[in-house]
C-alpha cells in the first residue's frame, strides 16, 4: 500500500478519500504534527494556490513519499461564487455557514435561481516538495431550501445535487465519492498515479 500524507485535518475527508484509493493500493494519512504543527496559512487568492499551500505544509511536518492536498469549496451562482474559497471561512461552525447560507438566498425563490457548484482541486508532491500533478473536479447543484440527510460533512445537507435530487447528505459516502467535486478529482489523481508512479 502507498501511504501518501494528506494536507488536511479534516477525518470525514480522509474517509472519503481513502474509500476511493484502497482500491488503487493508495493510503492516506494525516501529517504527523509530533515535532512540527500542521497550520497552513490559507491565504492564496484560488483554490489551487491553497491547495499546494496545503500540501506543502504537509511535506514540512515530513514522513511521506509523496504529499497530497485539497482545497475544495462551494460557489453559488446568485452569490456570484461566493463563497468560494472562502467557504470554510464563511461564519464560525458548520451549522452557522447553512444558516448564514440559506438566510442571504432567502429572495431566491425558484430552484433555477439556486444553481451552484462545488469544486475541488488537488495537488500532488514528491519526497521534495516538488509538484507533480494537479486535478480538478467538480459538481454541480442546486442549493435547497432546507436542510436535509445526515451524511457528509460541511454543506452537504443544502446541496442537492444535479439530476439526483437529492442532497449530498442522503448519499451514502460510496454513493458521494461517484458524484462528488472530490471523488472525481480524486480519481484523476488515481488514474494518473497508476499509469505514472505505481
Ligand atoms: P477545505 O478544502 O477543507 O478548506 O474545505 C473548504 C470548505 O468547503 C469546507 O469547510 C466545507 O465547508 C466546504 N466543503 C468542501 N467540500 C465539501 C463537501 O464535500 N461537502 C460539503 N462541504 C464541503
Amino acid at each position: 500500500m502507498l501511504k501518501i500524507i494528506l494536507g488536511t485535518q479534516n477525518e470525514h475527508k480522509i474517509c472519503e478519500m481513502n474509500l476511493i484509493s484502497k482500491p488503487y493500493g493508495v493510503e492516506f494519512q494525516m501529517p504527523d504534527t509530533k515535532e512540527k504543527d500542521f497550520n497552513p496559512d490559507e491565504n492564496g487568492e484560488t483554490f489551487e494556490e491553497n491547495a499546494y499551500i496545503k500540501a506543502h505544509a504537509a511535506y514540512t511536518c515530513g514522513g511521506g513519499e509523496l504529499y497530497l492536498a485539497d482545497d475544495s469549496g462551494l460557489c453559488v451562482d446568485y452569490l456570484d461564487g461566493a463563497p468560494g474559497i472562502k467557504s470554510a471561512r464563511y461564519a464560525d461552525t458548520a451549522e452557522h455557514r447553512i444558516e448564514k447560507l440559506l438566510d442571504v438566498m432567502k429572495d431566491a425563490k425558484t430552484l433555477h435561481e439556486r444553481g451552484a457548484h462545488f469544486e475541488c482541486h488537488l495537488v500532488l508532491l514528491d519526497k521534495d516538495g516538488e509538484i507533480l500533478n494537479r486535478t480538478k473536479g467538480v459538481c454541480k447543484g442546486e442549493i435547497a431550501f432546507e436542510k436535509k440527510g445526515i451524511n457528509g460533512f460541511g454543506y452537504d445537507p443544502v446541496f442537492i445535487v444535479e439530476k439526483l435530487n437529492k442532497t449530498m447528505a442522503e448519499l451514502s459516502d460510496v454513493e458521494k465519492n461517484l458524484h462528488s467535486h472530490r471523488g472525481k478529482a480524486l480519481s484523476d489523481m488515481l488514474v494518473w498515479l497508476k499509469h505514472n508512479y505505481l
